[in-house]
Formats: structure tokens, sequence, C-alpha cells
């Protein structure tokens, strides 16, 4: 643990570092060393490290800050490639966010009925959390709307590759407007890992970490 730097260095608000406080969070792993201060400057960003080292609050407490609770509107969309996942992810973020208390943060996954969530939709979230399929169904229909995005994550992205969802991604993307963060984090590179970066962010700061848990 040595080395490492703290939370209460980065340029966090004084709420957020107590809240991470709270939670055993003092010391950054090095993928939030390296990916946290890049983020809250709005950067787009292709970041690899291993599964267990810390992914979800690195792009979580950089989207957080970048969120205005006062704007009733989907400031930020986190694709996840399965249910349970898109669920955890959410859970940490309400953690992270425990502070903040009129933050929404809503999953729109398959297996939940398209009814239930469209009521969800219509009272407003500011952070959805999903899985492609579902995401791409409620744009298409017209029940969410990501004019106001600022930020948009592809987490897992290596597997909702394997898992073949290139097409859903691309038609969620088809709804994002440009000048939009976007954030790439993933267990492994590849070539398409590469080619998706390409096409979907705007000169990415690429950070590889081989921590040794
Ligand atoms: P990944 O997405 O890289 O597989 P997670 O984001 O799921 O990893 O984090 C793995 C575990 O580490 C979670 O239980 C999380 O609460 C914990 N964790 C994340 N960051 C920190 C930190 N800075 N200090 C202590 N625990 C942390
Ligand atoms: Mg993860």
């Amino acid at each position: 643990m040595q080395n490492r730097e703290k939370f209460s260095s980065v340029n966090l608000s004084k709420k957020m570092v107590e809240n991470l406080q709270k939670l055993g969070y003092e010391y950054m792993t090095e993928i939030q060393a390296q990916s946290i201060g890049p983020i809250l400057e709005k950067q787009d960003v292709l970041a690899k490290a291993k599964t267990g080292s810390g992914k979800t609050a690195a792009f979580g407490i950089g989207v957080l800050s970048h969120i205005d609770v006062k704007r009733f509107r989907v400031q930020s969309l986190i694709l996840c490639p399965t249910r349970e996942l898109a669920q955890q992810v959410a859970k940490e973020l309400r953690n992270l966010a425990k502070f903040q208390h009129n933050i929404k943060i809503l999953t729109l996954i398959g297996g939940e009925s398209f009814g239930k969530q469209l009521g969800s939709l219509a009272h407003h979230a500011h952070i959805v959390v999903g899985t492609p399929g579902r995401v791409l169904k409620h744009l298409n229909k017209g029940s969410l709307s990501l004019d106001e995005l600022n930020s948009f994550v592809l987490d897992e992205a290596d597997r909702m590759l394997d898992m073949g969802f290139i097409e859903e991604i691309d038609g969620v993307v088809s709804y994002i407007p440009q000048k939009v963060q976007t954030l790439l984090f993933s267990a492994t590179y590849d070539d398409e890992i590469l080619e998706i970066s390409k096409k979907y962010q705007v000169d990415p700061l690429s950070i590889t970490t081989e921590e040794q848990e």
C-alpha cells in the first residue's frame, strides 16, 4: 500500500472524499490514480486493468462529479455486458453518490418489465446503467433521450464484444451527441477494442495497468 495516492490528493469535492472514507476507500488503486484526474478533465480515456482493480469507482467518481442533480435529464449512460454487472455497477454508483441525496440512478436491463421501465424513465434519471439491447430498445421507442448526455461509458468492453453486442452498441452510439466524453474500460485489449476506440473516441488517453493485487 505504500506510495499510493490518497483520494484527498485529487480535485474531488470534500463530500465525495468524506463519503469515500466512509466506504473504506482511502487510497486509490492504480487504475483510479491514473484515470480519475483525466476523467475529471473530461478527456476520453481507454483503460485496461484487470478484474477487481476498482474500475467501477475509477469511472464512477468522474461521472458523478459531472452530474448536475438540478437538471432532470440523463447525463451519463453506462453500458455493461450483463444484467448482473449492470446491477452491480448501479449499486456501487449509489454508494459513491450517497451524499448526493437527489441523484437518481436507473438500471435498464433485459428481463425486467419494459412498461415499468417506461414509468421510471418518465420520472427522470440522471444516470442510466444498462445492457445494450434494452437501452437501444428505449432509444428506438423514444422513451430515453440522450440529448443532454455528458459522458458515455463502455464497461467491460472486451466482454461486450465477445458477447456479440457490437451492432447494439453501434445503434446506441448513433443516438449519442457529438462531444460526449467517452470512457472505455476493459480487462484486456485486442484489435477490436482499439477499433471501437478509434470509432467512438476522440484523442483518447490510453492507460494500461499491471497492478499486482
Ligand atoms: P473491476 O471493475 O476492476 O473488476 P470493481 O470496480 O468491481 O473492480 O472493484 C473491486 C472491489 O474493490 C470492489 O469490492 C470495490 O468496492 C473495491 N474497491 C474499489 N476501489 C477501492 C479503493 N480505492 N479502496 C478500497 N476498495 C476499493
Ligand atoms: Mg468491473
